[in-house]
């Protein structure tokens, strides 16, 4: 199998000597340190295909979704055979197979080895698996393809069409204002009920992230019909009319607009269904509420700090041609930070805006210190064989031993104190800053990486976790991207040009709008660690 590595930021870790297959290997043993706990319910997926909706159960083992195969059996037709012996499961479908094995990350689609988050679980006389075992391993011996939206919870089977739809409502005045952002661009009509404007979709689905609001006089909810191809905006006893209009989007998408009015403010015209979102009578000019491109910053993001990987004489990866990646990564920096500035009016900081080398756990100090949100390490890769490409989202894992310190840490709030005894924690050491936000940062990991499909070329394992010293620290959620790699022909032009390195930047911007949306959903009851109260123990050269 061809394993891609992180060669410039891996090759780095100060304290370890990471070769290639370590990264598989660590894959596979901190999955196992988390195998202790027993399942726990998680919110269900539903199957959607072009002739049905089917609920398929969840549960999570440590912070790891999974599913169970005798679900997914019942689904997909599939048989299961345990091989008691072996410790492993075969599941077939139309004589193909995939073989699990207990404590292995790992499954063999078809002869090929594809990597799973996590080993798969016994629970009582259930296999259970990971969800991404179904686009990753299921998928490789499917009829048809299997796509998992982890965030929206669906597994999309063959080619159905389920459009995004990101919904914000905003108040201006004496009007509201609920705009859904659609991609693709799915043709609609929007159609007025007594008590509701209603969005109606030709799709098979929608993957909807909704606002949360307190209901108001024009405006008292937003919800998906249960038939779930239209979007409901249930209208409050103030409403008089309202106003449909759209915009193209970048990336083909597109945004629609409604407008709600009060009655009093103007005479109601009656409202006829409208196709394709325009109004299908003429409205008196209304003034002008101002666009969301410039709304404040929302949902708990305010300051990201942007990490230009490498720097001065440490050059990072270096193509044939002597594109270095200290020079890609300092350049795809700036852009993201002006478009986070500019279209998000969030606070950005860089760990350097200029060719300087930065120390590893400087650059978490900083985020650490700017009270950051998140943290985005951005990297360019390097291999040994040209074809290899692909970017890569990384988000950190724990090796054993700080799997041990943390269930210390954090399961008796007390650390050994170098004079003995031991004391409540509000000192942790700063390595271990980043254990308290894991499952943030993979859901960030995960929302940059949907962001990035269709536009940005992905690795075929593109969410990957390992030890990485710059994210270990950060005390935020906090991922490192390998945009691509330098050492790939084709790739090393596209990294090298203003517009590739645009299509990154808009993908990375959406990345983050996306996380906001999912972490607001998915916000566990999970304590963080404490900040570190002091200075950093440092270990390693
Ligand atoms: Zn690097």
């Amino acid at each position: 199998m061809s394993l891609r590595y992180d060669w410039c930021a891996l090759a780095r870790s100060p304290s370890r000597l990471i070769i290639a297959g370590a990264l598989l290997t660590l894959a596979v043993t901190t999955a196992v340190a988390r195998q202790g706990a027993p399942p726990r319910a998680a919110l269900p997926f539903t199957v959607i295909s072009t002739d049905a909706r089917r609920p398929l159960a969840a549960s999570l083992v440590g912070e790891t979704v999974m599913v169970s195969l005798d679900d997914l059996a019942a689904l997909f037709q599939l048989t299961v055979r345990e091989d008691a012996l072996a410790g492993g499961v075969t599941v077939g479908y139309k004589g193909r197979t995939v073989i699990v094995t207990a404590g292995q990350a790992l499954a063999s689609a078809a002869g090929r080895l594809v990597s799973l988050p996590a080993p798969p679980a016994r629970d009582g006389r259930r296999w259970l698996v990971p969800v991404e075992f179904v686009s990753r391993a299921l998928g490789m011996i499917y009829d048809a393809r299997l796509d998992v939206r982890k965030n929206s919870r669906m597994v999309l089977v063959g080619d159905v069409r389920v459009p995004r739809i990101a919904v914000r409502q905003e108040s201006s005045g004496p009007q509201t204002r609920v705009t859904l952002a659609v991609n693709p661009r799915t043709p609609y009509t929007v159609s007025q009920d007594p008590s509701r404007v209603l969005v109606h979709f030709d799709a098979d689905a929608l993957d909807v992230s909704l606002p949360t609001f307190s209901p108001q006089g024009l405006l008292q909810s937003i919800r998906l019909s249960e038939s779930g191809q239209t979007i409901a905006i249930d209208v409050g006893p103030r409403f008089g009319s309202f106003r449909a209009s759209q915009a193209a989007l970048d990336e083909g998408g597109v945004q629609v607009t409604v407008d709600l009015m009060p009655a009093a403010a103007e005479p109601a015209p009656p409202a006829a269904p409208s196709r394709g979102g325009l109004p299908a009578l003429p409205v008196p000019p209304l003034p002008d509420i101002p666009t969301p491109s410039a709304q404040p910053a929302a949902g708990g993001l305010r300051t990201v700090v942007i990490d230009p990987g490498h720097g001065g004489e440490e050059t990072g990866a270096k193509s044939a041609t002597g594109v270095l990646e200290k020079d890609i990564t300092l350049s795809l920096a700036r852009r993201l930070k002006a478009l986070l500035e500019g279209r998000l009016g969030l606070r950005v900081l860089l760990t350097r805006d200029g060719d300087q080398a930065v120390a590893l756990d400087d650059r978490a100090a900083l985020a650490n210190n700017s009270k950051a949100d998140l943290f985005v390490s951005l990297h360019a890769n390097a291999s040994i064989r040209q074809t290899v490409s692909g970017a890569q989202i990384y988000y950190f894992a724990a090796d054993h031993a700080g799997e041990d310190a943390r269930r210390t840490a954090v399961g008796r709030h007390t650390l050994p104190t170098a004079g003995g005894g031991s004391r409540d924690i509000e000192m942790i050491p700063w390595e271990m800053a980043q254990l308290g936000h894991l499952s943030e940062s993979g859901l960030l990991a995960g929302a940059i990486e949907e962001q990035c499909r269709d536009r940005v070329r992905l690795s075929p394992r593109p969410v990957l976790q390992a030890p990485l010293r710059v994210l270990a620290g950060a005390n935020m959620p906090a991922v490192l991207v390998e945009v691509g790699f330098l050492t790939n022909p084709d790739e090393e032009r596209q990294l090298v040009s203003d517009a590739y390195q645009s299509v990154v930047a808009l993908a990375l911007v959406d990345g983050l709008l996306r996380y906001r949306e999912v972490a607001d959903l998915a916000r566990p009851p999970q304590h963080a660690l404490p900040a570190p109260a002091s200075e950093p123990v440092r270990r390693g050269p």
